[in-house]
């Protein structure tokens, strides 16, 4: 048996490199980017207007105001994406709405409100001085060609995604997520919405590992519940490891008579690293690697299925798409923790924040077939081996959820 961060470092020296593609931007969402993008124009492109209003030259403005106003002959009228090359004259204005280019000879803009308005034909009357500049978004003023916008191992979210096109890229070249195959096995198991025999429960393992690895942006190429018989575990299993950077099988890896799981994956060429680890649940995880697919052998218990998933599995999903882990956070224990001499203890619990400090909290239910624990939940807490359980006002480490709010 081997701890935890044994059992860390052992799979961290496994990730293999992660490998890129390119795929269109509107898929990109939550993927790792691949390459550094940099602005290949200035922002704004041109000098264009911030308001819809008139464009002018400062000069012909001084002195104006509402009850001294300037009287200007009005050439053009420019809307946003003209293309047309304009230019004004001493004692000229144009009209021109918010987005479309400045037109030569102008300085600023007077937005409408500050003018006799948009009903006029041959001349209008601006009722203030403007400043030069006023209302005009200069070219570069953002971001000037060839500047870095994004670096490469961005996590790509709405801002990124509308920089990039913004810029105008279609595609992107991203750190490719990995191919998860994932079985449950247990001849007690049976789908949601079939009838249950008596000794039959359901499959629960899968559902929640669906759910999981979706957050992580991983495709699922094969899930199925397999019986418990070496046969079927093989059929499956063969084709699973030829196909996919990680299998995960949910069930049959403990000391049962009937866990043929191993069995099987070393009949398979898979070359075991560990298995068990010195933690409570999920004692009986198995690791191994057949070339550059990764195999977990997690056990079925629903609670340890889960916590072993967001402990070793989820950052491995996201290292190998070239993204990180999010960090666990300390936060203060509000009632005691109960520990394991010999082994590291994960409890569902809850953290939250009170007066600009992080507090937590086990959940009560401490089996580990007990996934009511894992409702209202937003956090695994965790406790290094020790011979007492940690009273109140320990700081501990905590894991938070996919999505977890703090309140
Ligand atoms: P195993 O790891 O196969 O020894 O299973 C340990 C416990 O977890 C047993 O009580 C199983 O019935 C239960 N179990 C195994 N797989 C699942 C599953 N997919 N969904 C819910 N419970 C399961
Ligand atoms: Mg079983």
């Amino acid at each position: 048996m081997i701890s935890v961060k044994k059992a860390h470092h052992i799979i961290q020296d496994c990730i293999p490199e992660p490998r890129t593609v390119t795929i269109p931007l509107e898929s990109s969402s939550r993927s790792v980017l691949a390459q550094e993008i940099r602005a290949s124009f200035p922002q704004p492109r041109f000098d264009n207007s911030a308001m819809d209003g008139f464009a002018v030259r400062t000069q012909d403005t001084a002195g104006a105001s509402k009850e001294n106003s300037v009287e200007l002959k009005l050439t053009v009228t420019i809307k946003a994406g003209s293309r047309e090359q304009c230019k004004i004259q001493a004692g000229e204005c144009a009209r021109i709405m918010t987005g479309a280019p400045v037109p030569e000879g102008a300085d600023a803009v007077v937005m409408v409100e500050n003018t006799s308005g948009f009903n006029v034909e041959k001349t209008v009357e601006i009722f203030m001085q403007a400043k030069q500049g006023d209302n005009i978004r200069l070219a570069g003023e953002e971001i000037q060609k060839d500047e870095i916008l994004i670096e490469k191992g961005t996590e790509i979210d709405a801002g990124a995604i509308g920089v990039l096109a913004t810029f105008g890229f279609d595609n992107v070249k991203i750190f490719k997520p990995v191919d998860v195959s994932i079985f449950a096995t247990g001849d007690e198991l049976k789908d949601p919405g079939e009838p249950l025999s008596p000794g039959e429960i359901y499959n629960s393992n899968l559902p929640v590992l669906h759910n999981l690895i979706k957050n992580y942006g991983s495709p699922i190429i094969h899930a199925n519940s397999v019986k418990d018989n070496p046969e079927s575990l093989e059929a499956f299993l063969a084709q699973a490891l030829k196909e996919s950077d990680i299998v995960i099988a949910s069930g049959g890896v403990s000391m049962g008579k009937y866990d043929y799981v191993r069995d099987v994956l070393f009949k398979l060429g898979v070359k075991e690293h560990f298995w068990k680890v010195a933690q409570q649940p999920g004692k009986p995880l198995f690791f191994g690697t057949a070339e550059n697919t990764l195999i977990f052998g997690i056990p079925g218990n629903p609670v340890s299925s889960y916590i072993c998933f967001m402990e070793y599995i989820r950052p491995v999903l996201m290292q190998w798409k070239g993204g990180r882990s999010p960090e666990k956070i300390k936060a203060e224990l509000k009632t005691p923790f109960p520990a394991n001499p010999e082994k590291h203890r994960f409890l569902f619990g809850n953290v939250w924040s009170e007066n600009g400090s992080l507090f937590c909290r086990p959940t009560e239910k401490l089996g580990s077939h007990m996934l009511t624990s894992a409702l209202n939940a937003n956090a695994i807490l965790e406790a290094e081996p020790n011979s007492r359980d940690l009273p109140e006002g320990t700081m501990i480490s905590v894991n938070l959820l996919p999505g977890a709010v703090l309140t």
